[in-house]
């Protein structure tokens, strides 16, 4: 392809975004689609609706595992043989503890995350409560991830102040039956289409790597644009032992970073989050990353660890981006020297005293 191809593909996603599917299987399939002009065509649309900011995440697993549901790329999942910690829902202290850590940490949005199927009546008015006190004590939006809602639920949540619902639809309307039998994909997307009733914003993302083909990822792409998802977590699936579903396919660094592309052209002014997977996925490209996205998630997953805070903030700094906060890059990255260096200082003083606990017992 020659430079004026690429810039027609900016030139069409400054003007409203790309919905034709031919154009965009071929960001993903065809070898004539270089991947360093591809990533500057995608860059200068990132560029022009977001400019260089990053937008930080911070998940909060609120409840974790327990779920009745069979997704079968899920640590929570009932069929799931993963070792994870399960527990009910944290106290309303640790979770505005968290907000609290969130927004010192630089996060710009807090985000609850409910394991199972969809909340009862009574857990979406604890929600709601959480919510107006979280927004009262920190300048953070928050977002909520609950499971299936229906308009009454939405409608609660939007008066609380909720900003974002979060709900992924994950996979393709063909694919989804082979990743889950519990609920379908139009359960999904009717909990998308009653949030928007609502007048909430919607977060949906997907997870790449679960078998499905370049015209599924497209059509994802575009349903996701149809439903206006303000913001879309892209995934890749993570191996995570004793999951149904533990073993990503046909995914490289190259395949990861044009999926992000393809979707930045679909929805040119969403935020596209480069969400579970980045590091084990993109690997030695992971900076790549934020050329076509324009946010990530920060302290890891739901269930498995991501990169250090500082690893994570150094990265946005080492490539000239600046993160969407009332805090400068510097100003936490010395916060998380200090830190680091106080847990050192922790860690040295009870090996010490482990050391000296230990010592009349060697002698003795
Ligand atoms: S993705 Fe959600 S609904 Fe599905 S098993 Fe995991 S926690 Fe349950």
């Amino acid at each position: 392809m020659n430079s004026e191809w690429y810039q027609e593909l900016t030139r069409l996603g400054i003007n409203g975004g790309i919905s034709d599917q031919a154009i965009l299987r071929t960001l993903l399939e065809c070898d004539e689609v270089e991947l360093l002009p591809l990533l500057a065509a995608a860059f200068a649309v990132r560029k022009y609706f977001h400019g260089l900011e990053v937008a930080i995440h911070i998940l909060n697993n609120v409840k974790n595992g327990l779920c009745s549901e069979d997704c079968s790329y899920c640590a929570q999942s009932r069929d799931s043989r993963a070792e994870i910690v399960t527990y009910p829902a944290k106290s309303d202290g640790e979770i505005i503890a968290e907000a609290e850590r969130a927004y010192k940490a630089g996060a710009h949005r807090y985000c609850m995350v409910y394991a199972g199927r969809g909340p009862s009546q009574q857990r979406v008015a604890h929600i709601g409560e959480l919510i107006r006190e979280i927004k009262k004590r920190f300048p953070l939006e928050v977002c909520v991830s609950a499971g299936l809602i229906d308009e009454a639920a939405a409608i609660a949540l939007k008066q609380a102040g909720l900003d974002r619902l979060n709900h992924n639809l994950n996979t393709s309307a063909n694919r989804y039956s082979a990743i889950c039998s519990t609920h379908t994909y139009e359960d999904r997307l009717h909990t998308l289409r009653v949030a928007r009733q609502a007048g909430l914003e919607v977060c949906s993302g997907i997870i790449a790597g679960m078998g499905e083909t370049a015209e599924e990822l497209v059509e994802l792409a575009c349903r996701l644009r149809e439903v206006e998802a303000r913001s879309i977590p892209v995934n890749f699936l993570l191996p995570i032992a004793g999951n149904v579903l533990s073993v990503p396919q046909n995914l490289t660094p190259d395949y990861c970073l044009r999926i992000l592309c393809m979707f930045r052209f679909a929805n040119p002014d969403a935020e596209i989050r480069v969400a579970a997977g980045r590091e084990a996925h993109l690997r030695s490209l992971e900076v790549m990353s934020l050329y076509p996205a324009n946010s990530l998630f920060m302290d890891g997953y739901l269930n498995t660890r991501g990169n250090s805070r500082e690893r994570t903030l150094q990265m946005i700094r080492d490539a000239g981006f600046v993160i969407r906060s009332d805090k400068t890059l510097e100003e936490l990255l010395a916060a998380e020297r200090q830190q680091a260096t106080s847990d050192d200082r922790a860690g040295q003083g009870v090996l010490l005293k482990v050391a000296q606990e230990l010592r009349p017992t060697a002698q003795g």
